[in-house]
């Protein structure tokens, strides 16, 4: 169905546009109906006459429009105006609460993106109460957008990948581009792939910070501990009385036994336990908690073969390695 629209990064640009300047609800089937129809009738008149896309609902773009637009959006529509407004050269900018200054020009000059429409003249544009042009962004990384604008600059490695989610915002496609090839861009696409090679890697992530979550509603100490389980290989043991379903458990000397909260392997290629574990230390780390982790050892289950083995007595053990992750509450 999705096919019969008018289809492109145009499209659903104006179709952001409207919601900005509008405030729209997208989300709401009716509300996004009647922009569309309103859209239809006042700016692209003459370019989409009829087409299946108006017979048949309007529900992908509902969806496609939320999915680009996921911040709250009030209702009025009072900012869809068909005639032609004029700017001063230089604006006042009320950026998600920051204010900047620059000149219409600067606003206007990469074609196509969401600026350049928002003050082409086209349409009216918000203002807040002391009469700045308002634009609800994040107005802390909006300085990168518009030093683009200027300069052509580039954002610092650090905010790369939040200036480049408000590039895409913007419509700005030569900075994406430019982004999608930064340095810190790379890494995390590399090591969005590189995660994908251990099936459940995320799940095993997620449940190691529901657990902390639990365990900081009872635990009154200064660190919490959890006991992860790697293991790259499934083992295929001689005895059959080996238990493959066995609980993972270590036990050090004078220490008291521990056992695995959580598993995860096998994975297919050659990555050992401690270089995912490693991976996981950084995931974690990067989310904000300070951890330490070491490894324990390997699992301590042995299975002894039944008397009735044939040949000598035999002990297998599980191979599985122990780590632990220390989360440290009071060194953040
Ligand atoms: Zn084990």
């Amino acid at each position: 169905m999705a096919s019969t629209f008018p289809d492109g990064p145009l499209f659903l640009l104006y179709v952001r546009i409207l919601c900005h300047l509008g405030n729209l609800d997208v989300r709401g089937n009716s509300n996004f109906r009647i922009t569309l129809v309103v859209w239809e009738d006042v700016w692209l008149s003459g370019n989409l006459t009829g087409g299946p896309w108006a017979a048949q609902g309007f529900w992908p773009f509902s969806w496609e429009a939320a999915y680009a637009y996921p911040g709250d959006l009030s209702a009025s529509d009072e900012g869809l105006k068909t005639q032609s407004h004029t700017f001063p050269p230089v604006i006042e900018l009320n950026v998600g609460g920051k204010h900047y200054t620059t000149s219409h020009l600067t606003l206007v000059k990469c074609k196509d993106t969401m600026l350049s429409a928002m003050f082409s003249g086209d349409y009216s544009v918000k203002k807040d109460q002391n009469g700045r042009y308002f634009i609800d962004a994040d107005g802390d990384n909006f300085q990168y957008i518009l030093n683009y604008l200027r300069y052509g600059e580039l954002p610092p490695q650090d905010v790369a990948n939040q200036v480049y989610r408000e590039a895409t915002y913007f419509g700005l496609h030569g900075l994406t581009e430019a982004l999608e090839k930064s340095p810190s861009f790379l890494a995390r696409i590399h090591r969005d792939s590189y995660r994908t090679q251990f099936p459940g890697y995320q799940r095993l992530i997620n449940s190691i910070i529901d657990k902390m979550a639990k365990d900081s509603t009872t635990n009154c100490s200064t660190t919490s501990h959890i006991a992860v389980v790697l293991f790259a290989k499934n083992k295929q043991p001689k005895l059959s009385t080996f238990d493959k379903n066995h609980w993972c458990i270590y036990k050090a000397q004078n220490k008291r036994k521990e056992r695995a909260d959580l598993i995860l392997g096998p994975w297919s290629n050659k990555t050992t336990e401690k270089e995912v574990m490693n991976c996981i230390d950084f995931d974690l780390k990067e989310k904000g908690f300070n951890i330490t982790h070491e490894v324990l050892g390997q699992c301590n289950y042995r299975c002894d073969s039944p008397p009735d083995y044939p040949g000598q007595p035999t002990v297998e053990n599980c191979t599985k390695t122990f780590f632990r992750i220390t989360f440290h509450w009071w060194k953040m």
